[in-house]
C-alpha cells in the first residue's frame, strides 16, 4: 500500500474509486487539499497498465494543481481524475455519463475539466450528470478551450523572466524557440509576434509546422535540433521532463519559459539551471491560464475579461517568484513551492481562527 503512505505524506484528503464494467468504466478522483477552495484539476484518460501506476499517477497530479491554484491566487484546492481507458478507442457517452454520477457523488468537493485524452464534448456528456464540470464549449455558455489564456499566461510570465535577465520585460527582436506547435504554443506565438519577436520552432507534426511557417520572423528546426538553437528564449510547450542531464548543457538560451507542464525531470535540474546562468520560469507559474480560464466559469456565466486580467498577474508572481529565488538563495523552482505553502499556511492560520 505505498500509495497509502504517499498520500499521508503528502497531505492528501481522498482517493475515491468508481468501477463500472458495464459502462467500461474504472475510475479515480484524488482530492488532495480543499484550503483553499472545492478542488479542480482535469480528467485524463490514459490506459494505465496496473492500478497502482493509475493511482500513483493521480495522486501526484492532485498535488501539482493544489499548489498551480495556490500559487496563482485562485480560491481553489488541488483535484485530478482518471478513467482508466485508451482516449483513441475506448470513449462512450455511456462511459462519461457514469463518470459523471461519480463526480456528482463527491457533492462539489471535486470539480473537474478537461486533460490529456478528453475533450470538450466528454465534458458536454458528464455535465449531462454533474454541474461539478467546467471547460465547456462557449455556445454552452463555458470557457471553451483553455490553450488561447494558457498561451497569453506564458506570453506574461516570460516577459518577467526577460526583465529579471535583460533588465526590460520587452521581447522584441529576442529569438523564442519553441518546443511543441499545438494549442498553447500556437497562442503564445501570436502574442510573441505581435511583440515583435522571432521564432524558431518545432513539432513531430507536418501539418503543426505549417502553420508555424506561416507566420511572420519564424524558422522551422527538427524537433531534436531545438536544444541547440541560438536563442534568448528556450519554450517547452509539448512534453514533460525535457529539462535533463542530456538537454540542459546543449540550451543555448538565457530564459526557460513555456507551457509544458513537469518540464524538470529531476529537482536537481533547477539547480542544473542556475548552475548555466538559465533564468528558469517554474512551469506551473507560467501555465496557470489555463486553470484561472477555467476558474472564471465556476458557478456563474464565464467571465472571459475576469480570467484574462487575473492571467495578467502571471507577471507579477512569476516577478515574486523571482525575487524569492533571489532573495533566499534557492532556486526558482523551491521559491514557487515556497509561494504556494505561504499561501496554504496563511489560509489554513485563518480557518483555525474563523472555527473558534
Ligand atoms: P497540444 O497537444 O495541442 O500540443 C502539443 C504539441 O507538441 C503537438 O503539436 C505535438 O505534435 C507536439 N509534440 C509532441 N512531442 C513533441 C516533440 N518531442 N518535439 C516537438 N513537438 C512535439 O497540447 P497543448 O494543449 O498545447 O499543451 C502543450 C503542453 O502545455 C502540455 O505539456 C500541456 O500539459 C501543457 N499545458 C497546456 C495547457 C492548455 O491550456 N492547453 C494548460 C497548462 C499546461
Amino acid at each position: 500500500m505505498e500509495f497509502i503512505e504517499y498520500m499521508q505524506a503528502s497531505g492528501h484528503e481522498e482517493l475515491a474509486v468508481w468501477t463500472d464494467p458495464a459502462n467500461g468504466v474504472k475510475a479515480f478522483i484524488a482530492i488532495h487539499d480543499r484550503t483553499l477552495g472545492p478542488s479542480l484539476g482535469g480528467t485524463r484518460i490514459w490506459p494505465h497498465p496496473s492500478d497502482e501506476d493509475a493511482i500513483m499517477d493521480v495522486l501526484r497530479l492532485s498535488r501539482a494543481m493544489t499548489y498551480k491554484s495556490a500559487a496563482a491566487g485562485l480560491n481553489l484546492g488541488g483535484g485530478k481524475g482518471l478513467i482508466v481507458a485508451d482516449p483513441r478507442t475506448d470513449k462512450t457517452e455511456a462511459m462519461f455519463r457514469s463518470y459523471g454520477r461519480f463526480v456528482e457523488s463527491l457533492g462539489g468537493r471535486y470539480v473537474t475539466t478537461e486533460d490529456v485524452g478528453a475533450n470538450a464534448q466528454n465534458m458536454v456528456w458528464i455535465a449531462e450528470e454533474t454541474p461539478h464540470v467546467v471547460g465547456l464549449p462557449e455556445e454552452l455558455g463555458g470557457s471553451g478551450n483553455p490553450a488561447g489564456m494558457t498561451g497569453f499566461g506564458v506570453f506574461q510570465g516570460m516577459r518577467a523572466c526577460a526583465e529579471a535577465a535583460w533588465g526590460s520585460d520587452s521581447l522584441e527582436g529576442r529569438r523564442v524557440a519553441i518546443q511543441g506547435f499545438g494549442n498553447a504554443a500556437s497562442s503564445l506565438a501570436a502574442h510573441l509576434v505581435e511583440a515583435g519577436a522571432e521564432l524558431i520552432v518545432t513539432d513531430i507534426h507536418d501539418d503543426a509546422l505549417q502553420r508555424a511557417a506561416g507566420l511572420p520572423r519564424t524558422s522551422l528546426v527538427a524537433p531534436d535540433a531545438i536544444y541547440d538553437a541560438e536563442c534568448d528564449v528556450f519554450a517547452p510547450c509539448a512534453l514533460g521532463g525535457v529539462l535533463n542531464e542530456a538537454t540542459l548543457p546543449r540550451l543555448r538560451c538565457q530564459v526557460v519559459c513555456g507551457a509544458a507542464n513537469n518540464q524538470l525531470a529531476t529537482p536537481e535540474d533547477a539547480q542544473r539551471l542556475v548552475e548555466r546562468g538559465i533564468v528558469y520560469a517554474p512551469d506551473f507559474i507560467a501555465n496557470a491560464g489555463g486553470v484561472t480560464n477555467v476558474y472564471f466559469e465556476i458557478g456563474q456565466p464565464y467571465d472571459r475579461e475576469g480570467a484574462r486580467a487575473h492571467t495578467a498577474t502571471i507577471y507579477d508572481t512569476m516577478q515574486r517568484v523571482l525575487a524569492i529565488a533571489d532573495a533566499e538563495g534557492i532556486t526558482t523552482a523551491e521559491a514557487a513551492n515556497r509561494l504556494a505553502e505561504e499561501r496554504l499556511t496563511a489560509a489554513r492560520g485563518h480557518a483555525v481562527l474563523d472555527s473558534r
